[in-house]
């Protein structure tokens, strides 16, 4: 019994050092991962429900570790975020992707906007407005051009948030809340913050339209937003089912798989160029 405690204890040693070794090599490697060319970014298309339209793309962030390949952005944003380098990714993306946009537009492209993911800790760091600003002007595009993808731990405080989306508001900018639904949503906010945007989380999209109850969700939700102004905008649509479901309740527009996954730069430039030719 003695011996089988001393491999369990061995056991769990292993699996916590195995998580540990990869954080950290993780962790060196985001040091680094710009310079040696490895960050990527994916555009995936926002589609209007009732057009069949592309009306923007958003941008989304890959990165190819060398040892242990494709990294999700959902375990390395959170990892970028504690080591403080959200900062330069953060900012390499803007740059990056309003560069990309200009030259999509430059080529006659019709997109109408590119939406950026920005973390709670980016959002929240002094100075962000003056830096986006100052990336977005390199780029010549206009800033109404930009809608911002927030989530709901960055409007939680809103003696914090507040004044910085009045600022963005003031400049130029869109507003989105992105995952709405996910985290801790209060109503108050809805109507205090000067969003031009919801998005619908996929995790509700997902059963739609087989649960009644993610139905009656994603519809209250559509009419909430239609009540406040707002477009209303549902990420992972898979379906036409879902996507007709979305286009009966008048959501602004979907993205997802149905119409497009995430792709690299040129494909979505030649559909871009090609759609609206
Ligand atoms: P998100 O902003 O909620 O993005 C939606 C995620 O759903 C993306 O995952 C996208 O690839 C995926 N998706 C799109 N269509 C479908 C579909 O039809 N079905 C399903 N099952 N999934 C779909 P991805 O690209 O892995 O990104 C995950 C999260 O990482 C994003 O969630 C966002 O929170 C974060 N992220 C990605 N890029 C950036 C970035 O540049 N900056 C920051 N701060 N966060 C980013
Ligand atoms: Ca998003
Ligand atoms: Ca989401
Ligand atoms: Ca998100």
């Amino acid at each position: 019994a003695k011996e089988q405690g001393g491999t369990q204890v061995c056991f769990y040693t292993d699996e916590i050092n195995q998580v540990i070794s990869r954080k950290v090599l993780l962790e060196s490697g985001l040091r680094t991962a710009i310079e040696r060319n490895e960050m990527d970014i994916f555009y995936q298309p926002q589609v209007l429900t009732n057009e069949n339209r592309i009306v923007g793309v958003e941008a989304l962030l890959r990165w190819k570790h060398p040892k242990l390949g494709m990294i999700s952005p959902v375990e390395f944003i959170p990892l970028a975020e504690e080591t403080k380098l959200i900062g330069p990714i953060g900012e390499w993306t803007i740059d990056r992707a309003c560069r990309q946009f200009a030259h999509w537009l430059s080529q006659g492209a019709e997109v109408e906007q590119l939406s950026l993911n920005i973390s709670a800790v980016q959002f929240l760091q002094r100075g962000f407005p003056t830096t986006l600003w100052s990336i977005l002007k390199k780029s010549g595009l206009s800033p109404d051009r930009i809608v911002l993808e927030i989530t709901e731990s960055v409007v939680q405080d809103t003696s914090l948030c507040l004044p910085i989306m009045k600022e963005l508001k003031e400049m130029g900018f869109q507003l989105s809340l992105d995952d709405f639904g996910t985290g801790y949503s209060s109503l108050q906010y809805l109507k205090e913050l000067p969003l031009d945007i919801m998005k619908i989380d996929k995790s509700f999209i997902q059963s739609v339209p087989f649960s009644d109850k993610d139905k009656a969700i994603v519809e209250t939700i559509i009419n909430m937003a239609s009540l406040l102004d707002l477009k209303v905008v549902a990420e992972g649509v898979e379906t036409v089912e879902q996507l007709r479901f979305l286009q009966e309740r008048h959501a602004t527009a979907y993205q997802g798989y149905w119409y497009s996954p995430p792709v690299p730069e040129d494909k979505i430039s030649e559909n871009l160029l090609i759609e609206n030719s």
